[in-house]
């Protein structure tokens, strides 16, 4: 595993790092207290080509490697993990299904309307009463002539209510299992599709979190990725894609609090002293820096191994799980280095736990990491 970044990685970094700190941490706290969309970031975000780091150099995209989007990803995290995960979901969470499923022609098609017209993606699995289980989903898809019509319900979609194309995943017949799954390409103009609840949260509440309804949609053969009965896998392997981005999410919101923590013990001064002169707070730090570096260099490896074509599954889901209770405890106790203060939404570090708590949740918990983390390992995988 190489741990020096390239010129482009490196290049990439900074300006999501710039981006974070000029357009994000001024403003992110208004937005937050309000539970606004904030339309203008996201604009900024599509404007500068980090909205869209999940397409390839070969369709118009920058053609950032796994690594690269890793690095960005963790940079706008420190900034704010809402807007971060509304450009993961989008970019790379609902955009790797046609890397993994599609043929070159949907690839021109979807790749080159995300930049030209769409902007922004949803990945639609998890329904009311599928979430860790999803493979029992109930959304059907059933054949017609030239295509199919979509009936169901998906939930807590990361940009539901504001995506312009949705990967979506269906079952031909509940009783085929997980063989009877397909996965989509769907317009949001298609005829029959709403956008129901939009979730009021705890946290990253600068991304939109919707149910979207499908009622009676038809969706043409040409938009099915891959063959009948393939969806599961494709979206298995998705999820092996977006594990390590979600545990760069957890580094970068982790240390985003960090970093705020840091400069406050050295400027609060109690006993007269600063606290920071205290070996009890210098040890909520130490401990913070230790669990953030360890998280990087988790989701580091997973990167490294997809990069080199080897498997990189287990390492995604032990990232993935640890990264994201890791981001939990450092932010806790960031919010404990400033006392009363960091209670209080007068400083930014209260937003970081509460965001952090979603780091637990989405792309399989924190149970279910630890799930595949044991069969794995009893199969003998690394
Ligand atoms: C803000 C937000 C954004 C999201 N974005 C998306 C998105 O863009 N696209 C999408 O498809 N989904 C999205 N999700 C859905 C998310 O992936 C699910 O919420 C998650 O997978 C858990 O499903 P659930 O909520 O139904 O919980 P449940 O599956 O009902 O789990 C409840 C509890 O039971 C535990 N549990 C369940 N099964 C087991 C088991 N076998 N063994 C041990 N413990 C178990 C879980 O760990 C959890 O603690 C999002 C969710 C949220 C809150």
């Amino acid at each position: 595993m190489d741990l020096n970044y390239t010129e482009e990685q490196l290049m990439m970094k900074d300006m999501a790092r710039k981006f974070a700190e000029n357009e994000l941490w001024p403003v992110v706290g208004e937005y937050d207290d309000k539970h606004i969309y904030p339309e203008d970031i996201y604009e900024k975000l599509f404007d500068t080509g980090l909205a869209t780091i999940g397409v390839p150099a070969e369709f118009g995209g920058a053609g950032i490697d796994f690594l690269g989007q890793g690095l960005i990803t963790e940079e706008i995290a420190r900034g704010c993990l809402g807007v971060a995960t509304a450009m993961v979901a989008s970019t790379l969470l609902a955009t790797d299904p046609i890397h993994i499923a599609a043929n070159d022609d949907q690839k021109q098609r979807w790749f080159t309307k995300m930049l030209e017209e769409d902007k922004f993606a949803a990945f639609c699995l998890t329904e009311p009463g599928a979430g860790s289980d999803v493979g029992g989903m109930s959304t059907t898809c059933k054949k017609t002539d030239g295509g199919y019509i979509l009936n169901g319900v998906k939930c807590f979609i990361t940009n539901g209510g504001v995506a312009n194309q949705y990967t979506i995943f269906a079952t031909l017949d509940k009783k085929l299992g997980v063989k009877g799954i397909c996965a989509f390409m769907v317009d949001r103009n298609s005829e029959g599709i709403s956008v129901g609840k939009t979730e009021n949260k705890l946290g990253i509440r600068l991304s939109n979190t919707a149910e979207v309804v499908f009622d009676n949609v038809f969706v043409p053969e040409e938009n099915r990725l891959g063959e009948e009965g393939t969806g599961w896998m494709t979206a298995m392997k998705t999820l092996d894609w977006s594990r390590p981005m979600i545990a760069a999410l957890a580094v970068g919101c982790a240390q985003g609090a960090f970093h705020h923590a840091v400069e406050y013990s050295k400027i609060r001064t109690q006993f007269g002293k600063p606290i920071s002169s205290f070996q009890a707070v210098q040890f909520l730090l130490a401990d913070a820096a230790m669990d953030i570096e360890a998280g990087r260099l988790l989701y580091h490896k997973a990167c490294a191994l997809k990069m080199d074509k080897k498997p990189f599954s287990q390492a995604a889901s032990i990232a993935k799980g640890w990264c994201g209770d890791m981001a939990m405890r450092v932010t806790t106790d960031m919010v404990q280095v400033f006392g009363g203060y960091g209670y209080s939404k007068e400083y930014p570090v209260e937003k970081y736990m509460r965001d952090a708590k979603i780091l637990q949740i989405y792309e399989g918990t924190s149970q279910i990491q630890r799930i595949v983390v044991a069969a794995n390992l009893l199969k003998g995988l690394r």
